[in-house]
């Protein structure tokens, strides 16, 4: 950047609850140009932007904001400095009408009365620009989220705002609309005003950005021109890989477990739920492991809810060894075999106050339970025979869960399923936040889970342990199914080229390891 930027944002620290969410974070934004912040769910994009804006307060670092140093105690503040913000959820007034929302707080007056007539006026020709018809007498709350959206813009627009911040605001629109809503920031851009646009979706990014930050952790781990970024560099970036790390998975092995693996356990067809899950169709057959790949917030976990009957399903089908199921709640999952460890471990697996034994056999004890006693001989062989096989260390079954380590307690949280007898195992994150140890015995017990029959699904963010673990890869993108990568093809490059380009795509680089590969098997 030639001139100085009109933002600059220096060193940034904030912690809630004594965990750092941000450590010195930067974010340089010039005049006149679209500014892409990119990173995983969690990596504190909105952070930064709550703090620029006046909604948290930092606890280090420099903010400099049209050449002044700057620290907005209130989101008011920053309105008045020229920063406009539009969120997800929006901040219109919902039932005055669109003119009105436009101007709200600086309606053109005549004698001291505001000026009706020139507020609607004005108010129509804005979105008129904007290639907008509607009627803006009108409440903002009966019309779609995507004029909303322009509506907000107009407000940016006709407001002085240098900057203009779009925080996931396309992820409700469609192709149309954000079309529409891209007109709009790039006159914003062509007008000198900086915009500073939040998406996770990445073909949107190159369509309209110049410049790029990415996040992980609560760092910039990079900042650069659009155009000197491929979206494979864009993903590696934000998961922090580099291609150089990637290891060579032991294909044959893998190759050789799809070929004795059994019929389809579980199955699923054009799933969709909300906004998170649009259209995941896969499938586990017996006796395979089978890793749920994408970035944070790709719709995994929202996935595995639908297989387990957490959450319905708004379209789509689902069918358990061969047969159609329509779970109403986990209950009838469970009921056909199907287990779901969750990825929250502390929130929704354990009871912290419970024993080990109460812990283990929650799920199962109904089945223990005859005439409401419980068969304490069967219990205590089942606990166990469970610590005994899964390694679970401990002083003894009695002792609260909560003082176990973290790997012991997934262990008893996996051995609370498999008492059920699943066919189908549905592990979201099994291997997150338990030391290293624990990890290869958690992968040892899915590859010995496997060996004994089981439909294995499982998500792990880190791809090394998901290629590890997996025999083969399903990709899934915003919500919907890009790719399915077997045995060979399945590594961590192939996996983040998926994320990348989707489905259709694919890079030269993969096309080149890959006829390396087969050029080296002939
Ligand atoms: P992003 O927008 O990149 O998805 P966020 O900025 O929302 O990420 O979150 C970054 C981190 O800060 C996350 O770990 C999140 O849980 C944490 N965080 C954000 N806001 C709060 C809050 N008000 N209280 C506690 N933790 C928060
Ligand atoms: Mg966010």
């Amino acid at each position: 950047m030639a001139q100085t930027p009109l933002l600059d944002m220096q060193d940034i620290d904030i912690a809630f609850g004594g965990v750092a969410a941000l450590k010195r974070a930067r974010l340089t934004v010039a005049a006149g140009e679209v500014h892409a912040l990119i990173g995983q769910n969690g990596a504190g994009k909105s952070t930064l932007i709550k703090i620029l804006t006046g909604a948290y307060r930092k606890s280090a670092g420099t903010i400099r904001f049209d050449g002044r140093e700057i620290d907005f105690r209130t989101p008011k503040e920053a309105r008045e400095a020229g920063i406009s913000t539009i969120y997800q959820e929006i901040n219109l007034v919902p039932f005055r009408s669109v003119a009105e929302n436009i101007f709200l707080g600086r309606e053109p007056r005549r004698f001291g009365l505001i000026d009706w007539k020139t507020v609607q006026r004005r108010a129509s020709e804005l979105l008129e620009s904007f290639g907008l018809r509607i009627d803006v007498k009108k409440p903002v709350r009966e019309f779609s989220t995507a004029i909303q959206q322009m509506v907000a813009l107009a407000r940016a627009v006709s407001s002085d705002a240098k900057m203009v911040i779009m925080d996931e605001s396309t992820s409700s629109l469609d192709e149309r609309e954000v079309e529409l809503l891209f007109t709009v920031v790039r006159r914003l851009r062509d007008d000198g005003r900086a915009v500073i646009f939040v998406s996770h979706r990445l073909d949107e990014l190159y369509a309209l950005c110049d410049r790029v930050t990415v996040m992980r952790d609560g760092q910039t781990v990079a900042e650069n021109a659009m155009q000197d970024m491929d979206k494979l560099k864009l993903v590696t970036t934000m998961l922090g890989r580099t291609l150089a790390a990637v290891v060579h998975e032991d294909s044959a092995v893998k190759e050789a477990n799809l070929a004795k693996r059994g019929p389809v356990a579980l199955a699923a067809q054009g799933l969709a739920a909300g906004a998170k899950v649009t259209d995941v169709s896969l499938d586990v057959h017996a006796g395979e492991a089978v890793g749920l790949a994408g970035l944070l917030g790709s719709g995994r976990t929202e996935t595995m809810r639908l297989l387990f009957g957490a959450d319905r399903p708004a379209k789509g089908a689902l069918s358990i060894g061969g047969e159609r199921a329509a779970f109403k709640s986990p209950k009838d999952a469970i009921a056909r075999g199907v287990a779901y460890l969750t990825e929250d471990r502390k929130a929704e697996g354990i009871v912290p106050e419970l024993s080990v034994r109460d812990n283990l056999t929650l799920v199962c004890l109904p089945a223990l339970t005859k005439r409401g006693v419980v068969d304490v001989a069967k219990q205590r062989e089942i606990v166990d025979g469970f610590i005994e096989s899964l390694g679970i260390k401990l002083r003894s079954p009695d002792q609260p869960i909560r003082e176990l380590s973290g790997g012991n307690q997934q262990k008893v949280l996996l051995a609370r399923w498999l008492a059920t007898h699943p066919r189908v195992l549905l592990l979201d994150e099994p291997t997150r936040g338990i030391d290293v140890g624990a990890k290869a015995d958690v992968a040892k017990i899915v590859r010995e889970l496997r060996d004994a029959g089981l439909a294995v699904l499982l998500s792990a963010s880190e791809l090394e342990e998901l290629t590890a673990v997996a025999d083969r890869a399903v990709v899934i993108r915003d919500g919907e199914t890009v790719a399915q990568l077997d045995g060979a093809q399945m590594n961590e490059t192939s996996i983040m080229d998926a994320i990348a380009y989707g489905a259709g795509e694919r890079s030269a680089l993969v096309e080149a390891v890959q006829s390396t590969a087969r050029g080296s098997e002939r």
